[in-house]
């Protein structure tokens, strides 16, 4: 499973080698360690936004060193770009050349994001031009950093703040090594909900979390994710993989519960485990999920239906059995996929349930406010799991390298630290969305 190519590249005398051939050397990325600096560097703040010195304020609390000029600095954590009172294309260029001017500074693993406004149909066309125009512009600055850089963009909706809770948590979160295969995204704030948490390595605390799909892969690492950001879990699989599921239980001091999520009382059976064994249920993220892959000429109603029943007809009914409870500010986050937006050969059943859910948790997201909790999806690119392992290992390495900006897959970490993300508080802002963790590609399942 693991990415040898990566390994070899960044280690010793391969890596000498690799750098005098010229080969394609992808970085080892700064993935989050608790106690770490949130960036490796000073950030340099730059626009000329009316809330510039707000976030400034706001940033130096974060205890980073703040700079408005890269004069003199050897090594840049991060370069912010505040755009949101831009009107025109051509107020975009100042702050623009000057990142430009100071990405060669930018430490690896460095960040780059920017703050601005949603374009709207009812804006001025010029102000649309512009706001449209950060999203193309921030996406290319992806793919030109190197040494496991990223950029990403916040996009306010009308009236919201740059100093809301949740465009701060998410300006928090793209700093941090939990976004290392986040690039190319922007997170979308739409509202000043949220409240940041008191402590950031702990934005989970006293939450009760159920994870469905839970006994491997990218489940075990939601499991464990979350538990270290505070939340009690409970794992949730099918029966036949209980002594996985156990062991996973017993790894985050958490409780099992054997269920296939297609059952119709799935949803009940979860709520009365939940608030009969912990209290309460605060956080549901939606895991399970299965492939059947075969191109559409030869595909069977056996394959099709299966992946539509688990992967997104459950999520539906258990949501239902969720909103009916009333469980008081319930967030939940569920799986959706790359394959889901950008369509994959063989994949046409895959894709039609993940697609299904992009479109659910935008149709749900009211629903789930009015209880004053939220959802969101993420969707995963190339993930190093046992279902993409089972790829060739020529085909694997080339995919990898064909990735334009990280040049490598991401870990079921990297997927676990958005979905933890996006369960907190922090992000009740945040609704209806889909995050893509894909190191800025579309290859995957
Ligand atoms: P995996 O196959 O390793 O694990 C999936 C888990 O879900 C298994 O433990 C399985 O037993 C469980 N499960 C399946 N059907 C179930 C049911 N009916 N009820 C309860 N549990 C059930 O998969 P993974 O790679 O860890 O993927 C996890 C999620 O991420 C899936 O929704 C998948 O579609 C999505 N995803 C994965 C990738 C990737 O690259 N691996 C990419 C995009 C999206």
């Amino acid at each position: 499973m693991a990415d040898k190519y990566l390994e070899l590249v960044n280690s010793g005398l391969t890596k000498k080698l690799a750098t005098s051939l010229g080969l394609p050397r992808p970085s080892i990325l700064r993935r989050y360690a608790p106690g770490e600096a949130l960036l490796p560097g000073p950030v340099l703040l730059l626009g000329d936004s009316s809330s510039a010195q707000q976030l400034a304020d706001t940033l130096l609390g974060w205890g980073l060193d703040v700079r408005r000029h890269a004069v003199g600095v050897n090594r840049l954590g991060g370069i912010v770009l505040m755009l949101d009172e831009l009107e025109a294309p051509a107020e975009l260029s100042a702050p623009m050349l000057a990142a430009g001017a100071a990405l060669r500074q930018l430490a690896p693993g460095g960040r780059v994001v920017s703050l601005s406004r949603e374009a709207l149909d009812t804006d001025a066309p010029a102000v649309a031009a512009v706001r449209q125009g950060i999203d193309g512009a921030m996406r290319s600055v992806g793919r030109e950093l190197r040494g496991g850089a990223t950029a990403n963009g916040i996009v306010l909706g009308h009236g919201v703040s740059p100093s809301a809770p949740s465009a701060l948590a998410a300006l928090h979160f793209f700093f941090s090594g939990r976004s290392a295969y986040v690039d190319g995204q922007f997170l979308s704030v739409d509202s000043a909900d949220g409240t940041l948490p008191a402590d950031f390595s702990q934005p989970l605390a006293g939450k009760v979390a159920v994870v469905t799909g839970a006994a491997r892969g990218i489940g075990a690492a939601i499991a464990q994710t979350l538990h270290r950001d505070g939340a009690t879990v409970v794992v949730v699989d099918v029966p036949g993989a209980g002594d996985a599921l156990a062991k996973v239980a017993n790894k985050v001091s958490g409780t099992a519960l054997q269920v296939d999520v297609t059952r119709p009382d799935a949803g009940a059976k979860i709520i009365e485990h939940a608030v009969a064994r912990h209290g309460s249920l605060d956080i549901v993220i939606h895991n399970a999920g299965i492939t059947r892959d075969k191109l559409l000429a030869n595909m069977d109603a056996r394959r099709w239906d299966s992946v539509i029943a688990v992967n997104i007809s459950s999520q539906l009914a258990m949501n239902e059995a969720f909103l009916a409870a009333e469980l008081p500010g319930l967030r939940i986050v569920s799986l959706a996929s790359t394959s889901g937006i950008a369509g994959n050969r063989g994949q046409t059943n895959y894709a039609a349930s993940k697609g299904g859910v992009i479109g659910m948790v935008r149709a749900s997201a009211a629903s789930f406010a009015a209880a004053g909790g939220g959802i969101n999806a993420v969707a995963p690119g190339f993930i190093e799991t046992e279902m993409t392992a089972k790829i060739p290992v020529a085909t694997r390495t080339v995919a990898r390298m064909l990735m334009p900006s990280l040049m490598q897959g991401g870990l079921p970490v990297d997927v676990a630290e958005a979905i933890g993300f996006l369960a907190s508080d922090a992000a009740a802002g945040i609704n209806g969305r889909t995050l893509r963790v894909c190191g800025q590609s579309l290859v995957g399942a």
